[in-house]
Formats: structure tokens, sequence, C-alpha cells
């Protein structure tokens, strides 16, 4: 087990094709309690025969450089739960779900520091 704790160049990897992503649009999470920095990162697979292809997945990163690994055997909103999973990584995952909504909707306004 690794706890989740993956690097970004692991995270950009297509789960189905096991290809590297392309990386797309970074989106920086801003809410309260969640650290500054803390960003979301999207990453598109260019596999053409892939399931995925032109799909992309969140890459979750924190202001410290760490990669949350998103869990895609489930539901696509899950992100896998750490050991040392507190109050504060909810605020995280919360502010995260928000803004990779917002930005499947294209909507609200996504400022780019
Ligand atoms: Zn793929």
């Amino acid at each position: 087990m690794t706890g989740g704790v993956v690097t970004f160049e692991q995270a950009k990897i297509c789960p189905r094709c096991g290809k590297p992503g392309e990386e797309g649009k970074s989106v920086p999470v801003s809410a309260p309690r969640v650290p500054r920095g803390t960003r979301v990162v999207f990453v598109w697979c260019r596999t053409v025969v892939c399931p995925w292809y032109a799909t992309s997945w969140p890459i979750q990163v924190y202001h410290d450089g760490t990669v949350r690994e998103h869990d895609h055997s489930r539901d696509e909103k899950e992100y896998r739960v750490l050991p040392n999973f507190d109050a504060r990584s909810q605020a995280v995952l919360d502010a995260v779900e928000a803004q990779v909504a917002m930005e499947r909707r294209g909507d609200g306004e996504i400022r780019n520091g």
C-alpha cells in the first residue's frame, strides 16, 4: 500500500490504456482552509484506441507538490481515503470536487491567479 500518494508522472498514466496522458488545464483550488497553491490538473488521454481517448481526469496536486491518486475503480467523484485523512483533507476534497464540477459544466468564474 502506498497510501494513495503517487508522483505526478504516475498520476498522468491513463488508467485504461496505461500510457501517459497529456497535461491540460491547471486550475487553482481556492477555498477557505485549503492550502494556497493546491490545484487540480486535468490530464487527457491521447491514445486513439483507448476507451478514454479525449477523456480527462483530474489530478489533485497539493501546495507542497504531493499528489493524491484518483481512485478510478470507483465512481469518478470518489477519491481514495488516506490513512491520515482528516477534516482538513475533506475540505480540500470538497473544494476540488466543486472546482471539477464547475469545470465540467463550463460555468463559474475560474480565476487563474
Ligand atoms: Zn488511455
